[in-house]
């Protein structure tokens, strides 16, 4: 790990104030302070921001207000988020491990970095890490990369599970930065690779992410979240999926959907959601929709079963949450 100068503001103001270009803030730290340790990250400035009033978890006309230092266990265990916003909260537990998630807070699992070997090794090319170096997995070990949003420069999936839910759900991004307060939909915040995959969001330099906030939800919506990973536990998704279904009588009347594991950035699926408004809860309602999840996929060499998995993955989980008569 490289020298860095570290501190604790203690009001927004100040840490932004205090905030260089290559400064990064530390909320839980356990993806900063690992892609340090590998000099994947090697920040002038750590500012620790966990003295800063950034908590709160609530409920109010506006919808769900989830402050950036919420620790992940604490949003994924409030019974609002357990009624209501139950696919948020299934995202965050079967997200790492217990003790990450008691460490790990919302803010910092939005910006975590992905998990492709190569990035996180330096003694490999890698665009993301190293613009211009090259992209060793395009031909190399990419069983767990992207099939949806590639590029010819980075294949590599986002990470997180909890973001599939909140782009679902149409979460809002809140910002603080040297320019005052500002709001994006999460869904505009995330960059595709294109040839700049080093740039995987749009958070300005300097600024810190506040709030996460999610519309209110119509009276009977049901949420749910599935993942297919390798092992049980303690594993990224190979393939998931954050389904949020309106059903009254048997016709689905809302349908919101996004995919992870498979995409450069957590995937929405518009024309799958289409499909599903206005027909019947049904297997074959289910399956007919779930065939247009994969008809942008660009599979690699060694991850081709991601495309039968997806729609399978889609398929099921619209069954556990929507039922099938
Ligand atoms: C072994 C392991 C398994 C994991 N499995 C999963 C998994 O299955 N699913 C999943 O989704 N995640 C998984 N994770 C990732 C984990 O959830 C993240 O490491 C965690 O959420 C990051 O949160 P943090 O508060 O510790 O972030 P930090 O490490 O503190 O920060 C991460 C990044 O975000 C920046 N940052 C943090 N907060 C803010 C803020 N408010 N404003 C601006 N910048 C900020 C930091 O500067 C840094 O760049 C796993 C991690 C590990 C180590
Ligand atoms: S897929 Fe992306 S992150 Fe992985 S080596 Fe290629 S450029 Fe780097």
């Amino acid at each position: 790990m490289r020298a860095f100068v570290f501190d604790t503001p203690r009001s927004l103001r100040t840490a932004v104030d205090r905030a260089t270009e290559n400064t990064r803030y530390l909320a839980g730290g356990t993806t900063l302070v690992d892609l340090m340790k590998l000099e994947v990250m090697a920040p002038e400035q750590v500012l620790d921001i966990n003295r800063l009033p950034l908590k709160g978890i609530r409920y109010d006309r506006d919808g769900l207000f989830l402050g950036a230092l919420e620790r992940m266990s604490d949003v994924a265990a409030h019974p609002l988020l357990r009624g209501s916003y139950r696919v948020i909260s299934q995202a965050l537990e079967l997200s790492a491990s217990p003790q990450l998630r008691n460490m790990a807070s919302m803010g910092g699992n939005l910006l975590q970095r992905t998990r492709c070997g190569y990035f996180r090794d330096t003694t490999m090319p890698c665009n993301k890490r190293e613009p211009g170096s090259g992209c060793p997995a395009l031909d190399g070990e990419n069983r767990g990369h992207a099939i949806l949003g590639t590029s010819t420069s980075c294949a590599a999936t986002h990470p997180s599970d909890v973001a599939v839910a909140l782009v679902a759900l149409d979460a809002q991004l809140h910002v603080y930065g040297p320019g005052g307060q500002r709001t994006t939909a999460l869904q505009d915040f995330y960059r595709l690779p294109g040839d700049t995959p080093h740039l995987e969001n749009r958070l300005r330099p300097r600024e810190l992410i506040t709030a996460i906030t999610v519309p209110p939800l119509a009276k009977a919506t049901r949420s749910g979240y599935l993942k297919i990973r390798d092992r049980q536990s303690y594993e990224f998704a190979l393939t998931s999926a954050a389904v949020a279904l309106r059903i009254q009588g048997n016709t689905i009347h809302e349908a919101r959907i996004a995919v992870g594991g498979v995409g450069t950035r957590p995937w929405r699926l518009p024309a799958v959601e289409s499909a599903l408004i206005g027909k019947p809860a049904s297997e074959a309602t289910y399956e007919a929709a779930a065939a247009q999840s994969t008809e942008e996929a660009r599979p690699l060499a060694h991850n081709e079963f991601k495309v039968e998995l997806l729609r399978r993955t889609l398929v099921r989980a619209l069954i556990t949450v929507g039922g099938a008569r």
